[in-house]
């Protein structure tokens, strides 16, 4: 059985003060949740004030991105025992909005993904095909490409995979049922064939306008395992509301 992940990725909102009331009002909401992991990926300049107020919840901590080096002159960049440092169990990578507003490539990716690996943090892998892609029908191509070039030389241990269409980010458009889980299917496939028996383990994330009107439909589906949340995460009772999904 995959047990359920809920993520919220806050992207580049709330200061420190604005994340610690938002957990002031959250933690009481999730308190006693078991059943479904719950994470919260805020702004590199929260993660320590976040870190600090989830101990002894069930909230685990995410970045949002990360640099594939251990150490160097890289100005700006933020290194994987930076985050494990703060707390960070989890790290976000290839987001649509790093692939396309940061240059991230396939080969980027998969360096940061070993990276992260080794250590021990536990990958949020996106992936998604553009409008353009989807009408042109690429969009199985692109999903294979990404899931085959990120993942290449890595194992199928602390992976999970947010499918998120890009044209669903952010513009209220979600993917219906039955788009995001004919996705689902053949990411789970194409694990499959790299890992095997392993890849019925894996978590696969929806991701694309979720909202506390359409997550108990999309939890319905058989290869959906949670979800990787943008604008309905900044709100607590929003966010536990997800959380709570309807089984
Ligand atoms: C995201 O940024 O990963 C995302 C899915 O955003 P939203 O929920 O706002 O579409």
């Amino acid at each position: 059985m995959r047990k359920p992940l809920i993520a919220a990725n806050w992207k580049m909102n709330k200061t420190v003060g604005e994340a610690e009331a938002f957990l002031h009002d959250f933690i009481p909401l999730v308190k006693e949740v078991r059943d479904t992991d719950i994470v919260i990926a805020p702004p590199f300049t929260a993660l320590s004030a976040v870190a600090s107020r989830i101990k002894e919840t069930p909230v685990q901590l995410a970045a949002q991105n990360m640099f594939y080096e251990e150490k160097g002159a890289y100005t700006g960049e933020i290194a994987p025992g930076m985050l494990t440092d703060l707390c960070c169990t989890y790290a976000i990578l290839g987001h649509s909005e790093r692939r396309q507003y940061f240059g991230e490539t396939d080969e980027i990716l998969n360096r940061k993904v070993k990276v992260a690996r080794s250590y021990g943090l536990t990958v949020i892998f996106c992936i998604g095909e553009s409008l353009e892609e989807r009408e042109a029908g690429q969009t199985f191509s692109v999903l294979q490409r990404e899931v085959q070039e990120g993942l290449k030389g890595v194992g199928p241990e602390g992976i999970v995979i947010a499918y998120e269409p890009i044209w669903a980010i952010g513009t209220g458009k979600t993917a219906t049922t039955g788009q995001a889980q004919e996705a689902h299917r053949f990411i789970r496939e194409k694990l499959s064939a790299l890992y095997g028996d392993a890849a019925s383990s894996i978590r696969i994330l929806y991701g694309g306008s979720v909202t506390p009107e359409n997550i108990d439909a999309l939890m319905k589906c058989a290869d959906i395992d949670g979800a990787l949340v943008g604008g309905a995460s900044l709100k607590p009772d929003s966010f536990a509301r997800l959380v709570n999904f309807t089984r």
